[in-house]
């Protein structure tokens, strides 16, 4: 099988992880995994608590790949929002091509061993609205500037204070009720 991203270039089995057996370019070093082999290699796996590692950036394959097996086009999958890394899926071969040092990156993320759900539509659904979340915080930080911290103290205050509403009202130049 020829590597999806560098001409001439074959795969070759190599290991991925621990017991995990990926087919990989020498070239790009990106590796195709086979989800089946993957969910059996993870169910032999302790699950245990990853501690916090920083998140590095790892270039991205942009452009649009064709799988390896049955050179179909492959589906581009968000790995989460603290990454613009995404996993290509071949959803007929149930196969996943993960570039060079995105292992390590779901690692990073504690994702490795729940790789399968990323390609879900209740996880992508997840990393959207979240997206938007983050978008609307974002866009209400540019809108207050500086005084940002301000308000959001006093907003917090505020949540707290049982005459929250009468402060509201007057906020807005209404008669307390
Ligand atoms: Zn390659
Ligand atoms: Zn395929």
């Amino acid at each position: 099988m020829n590597c999806p991203k560098c001409q001439g270039y074959h795969l070759k089995p190599k290991k991925l992880d621990n017991g995990l057996i990926a087919l990989s370019c020498d070239h790009c070093k990106g590796s195709l995994l086979s989800i089946v082999q993957f969910i059996q290699w993870r169910d032999t796996q302790e699950t245990k608590g990853n501690t916090s590692q920083t998140i590095c950036e790892i270039d991205e394959t942009s452009d649009l790949i064709y799988c390896p097996k049955c050179s179909g086009f492959m589906t581009k999958y968000q790995i989460s929002n603290q990454t613009h890394n995404r996993l290509d899926l071949c959803f007929r071969c149930y196969e996943t091509w993960i570039d060079s040092g995105e292992w390590q990156l779901l690692q990073q993320l504690d994702l490795q061993k729940n790789l399968e759900s990323i390609f879900s539509e209740k996880w992508q659904k997840h990393l959207l609205l979240k997206n938007v979340e983050e978008n609307a915080e974002k866009r209400i930080k540019n809108h207050f500037g500086n005084a940002f911290n301000k308000i959001n103290a006093f907003k917090m205050w505020l949540d707290t204070y049982d005459k929250k509403n009468d402060v509201i009202d007057y906020l807005k130049k209404r008669k307390p009720k």
